[in-house]
Order: structure tokens, then sequence, then C-alpha cells
């Protein structure tokens, strides 16, 4: 009988320790296991160092690294990369490395697909496919080639976190653990549509920063866009996040993105400060990046820098968000593994 190996990578180093402690080993030997696949990012457990020759073998036997590599790449002309990946079973699902001078960004999927259906994302077009392991999730950060360069992870790309909570805690605890990827907690941003009782439960669970996608400060247009408007109102969202106390260094924000003639006109910016206006919740501009499904165009540059300004005068801090990787479409919104990567 064909015995089932199971894959280090999506494993906490106590589970790993479970894994080895029959044969003898120690917890530090799973943490040097850990580091040979989160640091190192060692695909191949022959080529793992700092671990007995015993360990080794028995490792070989029962296990194997868990990395998979992408099928496929596409440089964008700012140098932001769009990887496709699939899964074993088949799911498809993009990642996106953003180099910004000493910044290095991987934008990772959480779902293949999204079954949100925002109205302005191409993601949410694509339809539902299913939910990444966090397995798959780590993976898409440490098989890519700049992965001994990431400082940065956003979770941005397909899905909605909060709709596949358990798998996206596991994979921020690896990703912020000192025996994982060690990044620290403050560079890590989970962005969410709104799903009330996930985003209670991820700031109670996890000290990553949290960033609201808002669309409409105004419930009649917002239902619109984010159809999960009707079950779970922004204001309650927001009450929850202004509630939350916030630890130092921890950034809960919103984002706004900002599409010329639907949600830039002067009420919209009187609304948004006004919701926001006395909390320590930032707001994030970022310009639409317009697909074929949703024809409309994003807000002038002035455009987004007059919100800005209007935002910090209000005691806002307020921040634009550059464009990248637009002609790869691997912008926010565009990831719908149907872009020329193929
Ligand atoms: S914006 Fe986010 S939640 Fe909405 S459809 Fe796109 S990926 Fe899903």
């Amino acid at each position: 009988m064909n015995m089932v190996k199971k894959r280090v990578c999506g494993l906490t180093s106590d589970e790993i320790f479970d894994l080895i402690r029959p044969d003898g080993f120690t917890i530090s030997h799973a943490v040097s296991v850990a580091n040979n696949v989160y640091k190192k990012h060692r695909s191949d457990i022959s080529l793992f160092e700092k671990i007995p020759k015993m360990l080794k073998v028995m490792l070989s036997t029962a296990a194997v690294s868990g990395i998979f590599f992408p099928k496929n790449e596409i440089v964008s002309e700012d140098k932001s990369v769009k990887y496709l990946f699939s899964s074993e079973s088949g799911k498809e699902f993009e990642t996106v490395y953003i180099p910004e001078g000493r910044r290095h960004t991987v934008c990772v999927s959480t779902q293949s697909g999204c079954r949100m259906g925002c109205a302005f994302c191409a993601t949410g077009q694509y339809g539902f496919k299913g939910n990444l392991t966090s397995a798959e999730i780590v993976n898409q950060i440490i098989a890519i080639p700049q992965a001994d360069k990431v400082t940065h992870v956003v979770f941005m790309g397909m899905g909605e976190p909060m709709d596949n909570l358990e798998n996206v805690l596991k994979a921020c605890k690896i990703i912020t653990a000192e025996w994982g990827l060690a990044l620290s907690p403050r560079n890590v941003t989970v962005s969410t549509v709104g799903i009330l009782p996930g985003i209670e439960e991820f700031l109670k669970a996890s000290d990553c920063n949290m960033t609201f996608s808002l669309f409409s400060p105004f419930t009649d247009e917002r239902v619109k866009g984010v159809p999960m408007e009707k079950i779970y109102p922004f204001q309650k969202i927001l009450d929850l996040m202004k509630q939350f106390n916030v630890r130092k260094g921890r950034r809960l924000s919103v984002a706004y993105m900002m599409t010329q003639n639907v949600n830039d006109t002067d009420s919209h910016l009187r609304e948004l400060i006004s919701i926001v206006k006395g909390s320590s919740i930032r707001v994030n501009l970022i310009p639409y990046h317009p697909h074929f499904r949703w024809q409309n165009f994003s807000s002038s540059k002035e455009r987004m820098q007059y919100f800005k300004h209007n935002l910090v005068i209000s005691g806002i801090s307020a921040s634009i968000r550059k464009s990248r990787g637009s002609d790869i479409a691997a912008a926010c919104g565009l990831l719908a593994t149907g872009s020329p990567i193929r």
C-alpha cells in the first residue's frame, strides 16, 4: 500500500514535532526542519541542512517539503511579476510580486476565485473554485524566485480572506512565527470586503494589519458594488474597527477605490470624512483598474490628491496607493487567471 507523504509546508513547528517525535527527535529538530522550508525554501528534503542524517532519512520516507513552483509568469514594465500556480487538486490562483525600493511585497491569493461577486472586481466575475489551504497560501511566498527578498505580505489577491479564515489565520501564524518566515505582523496586511464575524475573530486572533474595502460611504451605492453589504452593513464593520483596542504599530485601514463620477464627488468625500473622523483608522486611496466587465474609469490623480488633502486636514491619516502591474492584469481587482499569463 502506498503511504501518503505528509507535506511539511503548511505545518507549524508543533505539528512537525508531532511527526518526528515518535522517532525520538526533539522540538529543536522540528524548528530546524521548519527553517529549511520556510526560511531557506528548500524543496528537496535531501538538501535540508542542520538536521541529523537519521532525521533526513526518516523525513524522506514519511514526508515531502510540499513546496511547488509557479506554472507560469509574466513580468510588468514596472518589474512587478504575476505568477500562476496550479495546485495538485487543480485549483488555479495568482500571486503578484511587487518590488519598490527596499520594499519587496508579495500579494497572495486565499481562494481560487471568489464568491463575493463584487461588481468592480475581475476575480468576483471569475467565480469560485475553492479555498486555498494554509500551505497553498504560504507556498506563494516561498516558491517564487524572489522569496529571499520578501519584506511584506498582503492578502489582496484572489479571494476573500475572511471567507477562508482558518487557513488565513494559520498562514499568518507561519508567516510571522520565529520558526516560520519571521516577518513582523506590522508587515503583513489582510484585506476584506467585510464579513463581520470573521473580522472579529481575525482581530482577536492575529496581530497582523487589516484593511477594509469600503467602495462607497453610502449604503445604497455600496450594496450595488459589494453584495456583502446586505448582510454586514459597513457601519457595523467600522464600529467594530473603532472599538477595537489597536496595539501600537498595528494598522487598521479603509481601502477606498476611486472611480470617476461613481464615488469621487464632494458628497462622497464629506461622508467618508464623517464616518472615519476621530478614529485611528487610516484611509488608503486606490486607483480603479478598469476591466471589460465594469466599464468605468479611475479618478484622476488630481482628484485623488484632493481627497487625500481633505482627509489629512480633517485629521485623518491618508495615502494614495501607487498603481502596479496593470499592464499584466496584476493590479488590484484584476486577478482572474484569464490574463496574458497563460
Ligand atoms: S474585491 Fe475581493 S471580495 Fe470582492 S470579488 Fe474581488 S476578490 Fe472577492
